[in-house]
């Protein structure tokens, strides 16, 4: 299907936000969860793009190579490297944080591995909301307390956290409380980091609407088959119904935030929410 309203751009250079930042080399490591697809894939770039070295990882190592083929194809300066694991895995969480450190000092963390799952609370199966929890809760806390001794550890203690959220972090809608639950904590954990970071160890979370990525756009057919209407129509009128700006987000424009937020303009940015919703959390 060509429709891009829903289709993700192709990711072009041009697209990144760069950011002029002392610490932004490939001597300093930025690990990104999630980096085989959509929203990591698209922030494991544009970091690389600015010069880092990312360390990509994911479970699904092919999703890992198309990142590696991105980023080259962007010509970034940086490099993308990958380590494979599954973050419901302690061992493969230490392995991840253990082989980062072997590329350079890891001063940046962008927790963004997650997954959906759709169902009414009474019932939501258990093992579901475990997953969930284990994937966008507790991987990022126990990565978080992994690298922060790392970032600590550096000349200037300069490093930041960011935790993926959403706007499903803020307000709450049917047959997702796995998800919403998870967002909520992860807010929890952001402002925990922040308190214990010194204010030069930030951490931040990102929360958008809907971003055009296999997380949302893979339910679009059915559920535009389920309600009789146009594919066009779930996006405008099922999914940013409540939103002002009546477009998904593209991958980097929220690869951009994390760019922004671990750069130094983002100083001030410590326990705090970037709030990129169109508008739907603050009208109606
Ligand atoms: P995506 O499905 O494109 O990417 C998610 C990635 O996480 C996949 O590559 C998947 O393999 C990986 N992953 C899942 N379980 C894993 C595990 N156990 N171990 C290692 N990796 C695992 O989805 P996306 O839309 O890019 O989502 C990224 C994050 O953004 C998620 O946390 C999601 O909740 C959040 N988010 C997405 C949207 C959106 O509209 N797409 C909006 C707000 C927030």
């Amino acid at each position: 299907m060509a429709d891009d309203s829903i289709q993700p751009a192709e990711l072009r250079r041009e697209d990144v936000l760069t950011v002029d930042d002392d610490h932004f080399t490939t001597d300093s490591v930025a690990i990104v969860t999630g980096g085989g697809s959509g929203i990591g894939r698209a922030t494991a770039v544009a970091l690389a793009a600015n010069g880092l070295t990312v360390v990509a990882t994911d479970l699904d190592e092919e999703g890992l190579a198309g990142t590696v083929e991105t980023a080259e194809e962007c010509e970034v300066e940086g490099t993308v490297e990958t380590v494979a694991g599954n973050l419901t895995d302690d061992d493969d969480i230490e392995r991840i944080v253990a082989e980062s450190a072997e590329f350079g000092q890891i001063r940046y963390l962008a927790n963004i591995a997650g997954l959906q799952h759709i169902d009414p609370l009474p019932e939501f199966p258990m093992e579901k909301y475990d997953l969930m929890h284990q994937v966008m809760l507790r991987a990022p806390f126990y990565l978080s307390k992994l690298v922060m001794p790392h970032i600590e550890d550096t000349d200037d203690q300069v490093g930041a956290i960011g935790n993926m959220a959403s706007i499903h972090g803020h307000i709450a809608t049917q047959d997702k409380a796995g998800y919403i639950t998870s967002k909520f904590g992860l807010r929890g954990l952001t402002q925990s980091i922040a308190a214990e970071g010194a204010g030069t160890l930030r951490a931040f979370t990102i929360s958008t609407g809907y971003v055009k990525t296999p997380l949302v756009t893979d339910q679009i057919p059915d559920t535009a088959a389920e309600r009789g209407i146009s594919e066009r129509e779930v996006v405008e009128d099922v999914m940013l119904g409540d939103a002002m700006v009546k477009e998904m987000m593209e991958p980097v424009e929220v690869a951009n935030l994390f760019v922004l937020g671990f750069s130094k303009h983002g100083r001030h940015l410590d326990g705090g929410d970037l709030t990129w919703d169109g508008g739907h959390l603050t009208t109606y």
